[in-house]
C-alpha cells in the first residue's frame, strides 16, 4: 500500500476520507454533544502532514445512521458534521470550512475556494443513500461526484474500511490515491496479532452478542493461547455448559455453534476461560439491586450484568503472563457504574501486560477512556471496531483492497 509520501499533494486538492463517527448525546438542548473525540484526535496526524505540505484537505466522512430515502429527507433528520467540524478546528487550531451538503452545490464551491494548507469537511456523506447502495453503477456514479471534488485520494477512515461504500471502496479507483497514517499503523498492528504474535497470546472478548464475535473465535483460536470471555456474550457460552443464565443476554440459535467451538478449543488445546461467578442483577437499570453469585447457581429471575469479583481476579491472573494481548468488548454494563468494575480491572490487568496490547471496539475505547486511563497505557487503541474485528476473522476489507489496487 502507498502512504502519503508517495503523492505530490503540494497545491493540489486532496480528498480524504475519515473516519470522525464519534459517539453524541443528543439528550440535552441545542447541538448534539460529542462524548469521545478519539476518532478526530486520530485523524489529525494525516491532516496535519497533509497540510504541512502544502495540500488542500477536503475530508469526507460519515456520522451516525442517517435514516430516510431521499437526500433532503436524510439531511433533516441529521446528525450533521458540523459539530465534528468546530472540534476539528479546535484540535488543529485553524478554522475548518464547512460544506452545507456531501458532493453538491456547496461542496464545489467550499472545495474550490480553498487555499493550499487549508481544511474543509463535507457534510455527511452517509445523507447520500447512493454512497451505501448496493447498486454497483449507482455508487460509482456518487463516487465520481465526489473524484470531481479533488486531484487526489487519501483514504484514511479505517473504521469503514470493511465497507464497500462509495467513499471508501469505488472512489480509489477513480483518483491517484495513498493510505493516510492511521491507516497504515492500524494494519501494522493487526498484522502483528495475525503473524507470530508472541505467546502467551491471549484474547479477551466481551460485548452484547456471540453473533458478532463468533468468526473472530474461529479465525483466532489456530494461534492464541488463551481465549477470555466475558460480558453480554459469555451467557451463550455458559449455557451451552448447562448452566441457568436466568434473563441475562442469550443467543440461543447460536449455542450448537457455540458449543461446537469449545470442543475444538480444546481440541486445540486453547485453554478457553469462561466466568466462575456473575453480577445478578434483578432488572437492567443503573441502580438494579444486585447480588454476586456463582455460575453454579444462577437465579431464574435475575440478569447478568457484570462478572463477579473472583472472575476479576482469575482473568486478571490469566493475563500477567501474556506477550500479546487483543481485548474487544466490555466484560459488562460498564455504563451503568455499578457495574462497570469488570470492565474496569480487565482493562487495568491490561496496562500490566509487558507486550503487545491492543484494544478494539468503539465501547471498549469508550469504557477505558471514562476510567480515565490514558491511551498510551496500550500499545494500540483500534478506531475501528468492526473493521478490527473483520480483519482477525481473515476477511477482505474492501477499503483496504481498494487502496492496495492500482496506486
Ligand atoms: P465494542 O463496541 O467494544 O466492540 P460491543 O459493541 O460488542 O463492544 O458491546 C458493547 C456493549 O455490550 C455495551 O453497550 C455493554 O453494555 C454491553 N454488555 C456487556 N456485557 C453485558 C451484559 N452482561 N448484559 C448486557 N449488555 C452487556
Ligand atoms: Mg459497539
Amino acid at each position: 500500500m502507498k502512504g502519503i509520501d508517495d503523492l505530490d499533494v503540494s497545491g493540489r486538492r486532496v480528498l480524504l476520507r475519515a473516519d470522525l463517527n464519534v459517539p453524541l448525546d443528543a439528550s440535552g438542548p441545542g447541538e448534539p454533544r460529542i462524548t469521545d473525540d478519539g476518532r478526530i484526535r486520530a485523524s489529525l496526524p494525516t491532516i496535519t502532514k497533509l497540510t504541512g505540505r502544502g495540500a488542500r484537505v477536503i475530508i469526507c466522512a460519515h456520522l451516525g445512521r442517517p435514516k430516510g430515502d431521499g437526500y433532503a429527507e436524510r439531511a433533516a433528520g441529521g446528525p450533521s458534521l458540523l459539530p465534528v467540524a468546530r472540534r476539528l478546528g479546535e484540535l488543529l487550531g485553524r478554522p475548518v470550512a464547512f460544506a452545507g451538503d456531501a458532493a453538491g452545490e456547496s461542496a464545489a464551491t467550499v472545495a474550490a475556494g480553498i487555499a493550499d494548507g487549508d481544511v474543509a469537511l463535507l457534510e455527511n456523506v452517509r445523507f447520500e443513500p447512493t454512497e451505501t447502495g448496493k447498486d454497483d453503477a449507482e455508487r460509482g456514479a456518487f463516487a465520481a461526484r465526489l473524484a470531481a471534488l479533488a486531484a487526489l485520494y487519501v483514504g484514511d477512515g479505517f473504521g469503514a474500511v470493511h465497507r464497500k461504500h462509495a467513499s471508501v471502496y469505488d472512489l480509489p479507483g477513480l483518483l491517484p490515491h495513498a493510505a493516510g497514517d492511521l491507516v497504515l499503523a492500524e494494519v501494522a498492528v493487526l498484522r502483528q496479532l495475525t503473524t507470530d504474535p508472541a505467546a502467551p497470546f491471549t484474547v479477551v472478548l466481551g460485548g452484547a452478542k456471540p453473533s458478532d464475535k463468533l468468526g473472530v473465535i474461529a479465525n483466532l483460536l489456530g494461534s492464541v493461547d488463551r481465549l477470555l470471555i466475558g460480558g453480554g456474550m459469555s451467557y451463550t457460552f455458559l449455557k451451552a455448559q448447562g448452566h441457568e443464565v436466568g434473563h441475562s443476554l442469550l443467543e440461543a440459535d447460536k449455542i450448537p455453534q457455540v458449543s461446537a467451538m469449545l470442543e475444538e478449543a480444546a481440541r486445540l488445546g486453547v485453554e478457553l476461560v469462561l466466568p466462575v461467578d456473575l453480577v445478578a442483577a434483578t432488572h437492567y437499570a443503573p441502580d438494579a439491586s444486585h447480588d454476586v453469585v456463582p455460575v453454579t447457581a444462577f437465579p431464574a429471575d435475575r440478569e447478568g450484568v457484570d462478572i463477579g469479583p473472583a472472575t476479576r481476579e482469575l482473568f486478571a491472573q490469566k493475563l500477567s503472563d501474556a506477550k500479546t494481548v487483543f481485548w474487544n468488548g466490555p466484560l459488562g454494563v460498564f455504563e451503568f457504574p455499578a457495574f462497570a468494575a469488570g470492565t474496569r480491572a480487565v482493562a487495568e490487568a491490561i496496562t500490566q501486560v509487558g507486550g503487545l496490547t491492543v484494544v478494539g471496539g468503539g465501547d471498549s475505547a469508550a469504557a477505558v477512556r471514562s476510567f480515565g486511563i490514558p491511551d498510551d497505557a496500550f500499545s494500540h487503541i483500534s478506531t475501528g471496531g468492526g473493521a478490527s474485528l473483520e480483519f482477525l476473522e481473515g476477511k477482505t476489507l474492501p477499503g483496504l483492497t481498494a487502496l492496495e489496487e492500482n496506486a
